[in-house]
């Protein structure tokens, strides 16, 4: 039976269920995790925010990890990323944090589906909610970035347990000392490098006194290399076959490696699909946990 308001737990009960839902968590693989508070998301949109999508909702548990491994990055071979993903295992273990919480404790939880919901818009920014939970801060690439791990996807729960909530960091991922070094040096950072705004690329920002004031992002540039395949992928392959009018010219488009991988791309991530990366490749935050011998 889901809890009524009457039966609020208090902040003893309410720290002690948190400790117990970190160890759930935990186990099951998360390199990070937080509470943010459901009344803190007014930078979204009216329509995208906790209590949207979940009538009294107080809390927005967000759970991190599943990375692409360390062989991930380093094989040569791009159609590796391209095709595999790995974020659909942080989904399973945001439904299991849900179903966690109901079970437990009693309260809804309402798990976040990846996907959009209108005008190509998420049901509610996962993004804003790792940052307001303290799980990282947002990057001059984009990224959410973990202080240890770097870039990790996320699931986010929305629930009417009043959890301790997690402050956001105190002190941004992003810019890390060495591209507070490089960018005084060189007025560049290793992401604005190797895909530079204004030559043929989509960053470029400001950093000041060590941090990031400035961000500039052609999102159109970066979404025409990152989704070559899956999901948009697919969509073009499809209107690519539908326009030919000619029998074996569908069948060429259908049945080619391209649309082959883009199907394959599709059943293996919900989420995200690696399709370039190369910001969050030369991207120090995290490199130790991406570099093996
Ligand atoms: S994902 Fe690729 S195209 Fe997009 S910003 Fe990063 S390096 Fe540039
Ligand atoms: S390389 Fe990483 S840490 Fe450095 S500025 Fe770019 S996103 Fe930030």
């Amino acid at each position: 039976m889901i809890a009524s308001a009457a039966a609020a737990p208090t902040a003893e009960e309410a720290a002690a269920a948190r400790g117990r839902l970190a160890a759930m968590m935990e186990r099951g693989g998360a390199l990070a995790w937080g509470v943010a508070d459901a009344d803190a998301f007014d930078e979204a949109p009216e329509g995208f925010r906790p209590g949207d999508l979940l009538p009294g909702a107080r809390r927005v548990v967000v759970v991190g990890g599943s990375p692409p491994r360390a062989a991930d990055w380093a094989s040569p071979v791009h159609e590796h990323l391209e095709t595999m993903g790995t974020s659909d295992r942080i989904n399973s273990l945001g439904l299991k944090t849900a179903k966690f919480i109901e079970a437990e404790f009693g309260y809804y939880a309402l798990f976040v589906p990846p996907g959009v919901r209108r005008g190509n818009r998420p049901f509610l920014s996962v993004a804003l909610a790792a940052e307001l939970a303290g799980c990282g801060s947002r990057s001059l690439a984009g990224p959410v970035l973990h202080p240890e791990y770097g870039l990790l996807f996320y699931s986010a729960i929305i629930t009417t347990y009043p959890f301790p909530v997690t402050p956001p960091l105190a002190e941004p991922a992003c810019p890390a000392p060495a591209c507070v070094e490089m960018w005084e040096a060189e007025g560049e950072t290793p992401c604005t490098r190797v895909c530079p705004l204004g030559d043929g690329g989509c960053l470029d920002g400001r950093i000041e006194d060590g941090r990031l004031v400035e961000r500039r992002y052609d999102a159109a540039r970066c979404t025409s290399r990152v989704y070559t395949h899956w999901i948009p992928g697919f969509q073009k392959g499809l209107e690519l076959a539908l326009d030919q009018d000619d029998a074996e010219a569908r069948k060429m488009v259908l049945y080619s490696s391209h649309f082959t991988k883009t199907l394959w791309s599709m059943t293996y991530a919900a989420q995200s699909q690696g399709q370039c990366w190369e910001c969050m490749r030369v991207c120090p935050v995290g490199a130790e946990f991406r570099d093996k011998a």
